[in-house]
């Protein structure tokens, strides 16, 4: 059962970073690295947030997280507006809300033992008193994420790359956060290991009633974990779908051809043929995105009104969004023209 009100609330946001150039450093441009995103996240669910890599899904997990400023828009967490928060706010908030990583490598400092890793946020926020009681809650992380408590003593470069995981999990846990944001958290890891990492973090929202925000680039992660998927694509939302809407009736040609890409062992050949080809080319710069529909230039169904004019959103059906012109009653002519 979903609360009404959902325990994330993100509406019209917006990122954008500005390029400085010259010996004077004038502003030459923008990146529009969020444009304008709306979705929620309900309490014990887990919402994924799909695109290629440059679509704006971190950025949108770091603003949420208020690791970055909004440009525009406002973002609700637990019926707080969060858009502005003054420090002391902004400290509590970083206890409820954590981030897993992409990187095991990367995010955990080299020259600290695991019992100081696992720590930091008990101390950062003084959730513990005394050494003892301290030290018994970083052992009673690693045994919960899977991890010997033993293995408080020891460094990073120890750990396997499925391990060191395991302990950003634990840091991420260290402060009983109520959401968590999970950025491509077993894209790096090899995949009898992501499977791992990821029956983990299921039961961990189970045992613990977590919410997550699973980043991720490619569809064939989110499909086990997510209840609802976002389609991102250059900064903005293509398509919101829950999950068996998405896979079964995939409606913008960029989910589509995302879709096509994952390999599929037993392929239902009805649905399969509801894919768009594999995605050519890169995506296009955020500082000068092409305009009309962003996804024109790589999309095999774009007629020349693709080129001027910004979908709308249309809803198809309850809780399933789709921002294309093949989609919208008002386009279907200008759809049908040879292009
Ligand atoms: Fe393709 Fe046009 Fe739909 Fe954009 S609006 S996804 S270019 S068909």
């Amino acid at each position: 059962m979903q609360s009404a009100e959902p325990l994330l609330q993100v509406t019209g946001l917006k990122v954008h970073f500005p390029i400085h150039a010259g010996l004077l450093g004038r502003q030459a441009g923008t990146v529009k690295a969020v444009d304008g995103v709306d979705f929620q996240v309900h309490a014990g669910e887990t919402l994924g947030l799909v695109g290629e890599s440059g679509c704006g899904k971190s950025t949108t997990g770091l603003a949420v997280l208020r690791m970055h400023a909004l440009t525009d828009g406002q973002v609700r967490f637990n019926g707080e507006d969060i858009s502005s928060p003054d420090r002391a706010s902004l400290k509590r908030l970083r206890r409820t809300m954590q981030m897993i990583y992409q990187d095991p490598f990367g995010s955990l400092n080299p020259r600290m033992r695991v019992l100081d890793i696992v720590g930091e946020p008990l101390r950062v926020h003084r959730l513990t008193r005394g050494r003892a009681a301290y030290r018994k809650r970083v052992m009673e992380l690693l045994e919960r994420v899977g991890l010997k408590a033993e293995m408080a003593e020891r460094y990073p470069h120890e750990f396997s790359g499925g391990q060191r995981q395991r302990i950003g999990i634990a840091r991420a846990l260290a402060a009983d956060p109520k959401l968590l944001i999970c950025d491509e958290p077993v894209s790096a890891l090899d995949v009898s290991i992501q499977a791992q990492v990821i029956n983990l973090l299921e039961d961990l929202q189970k045992e613990l009633g977590l919410t997550y925000l699973f980043i991720a680039h490619d569809l064939a992660v989110v499909r086990h974990l997510c209840q609802r998927i976002v389609v991102m694509y250059l900064g903005r939302i293509v398509e919101v779908a829950d999950r068996e809407s998405l896979y079964r009736n995939p409606s913008h040609p960029y989910t589509r051809a995302l879709l096509a890409a994952i390999p599929i062992a037993d392929p239902d050949p009805e649905v399969q043929a509801r894919f768009d080809p594999s995605l050519h080319g890169e995506v296009p710069s955020p500082i000068n995105p092409p305009p009309g529909c962003p996804f024109h230039p790589r999309c095999p169904h774009a007629a020349p009104v693709c080129q001027q004019q910004r979908p709308r959103t249309m809803e198809l059906a309850p809780g399933h969004t789709v921002a294309c012109h093949l989609h919208d009653p008002e386009q279907a002519e200008a759809m049908a023209r040879p292009q």
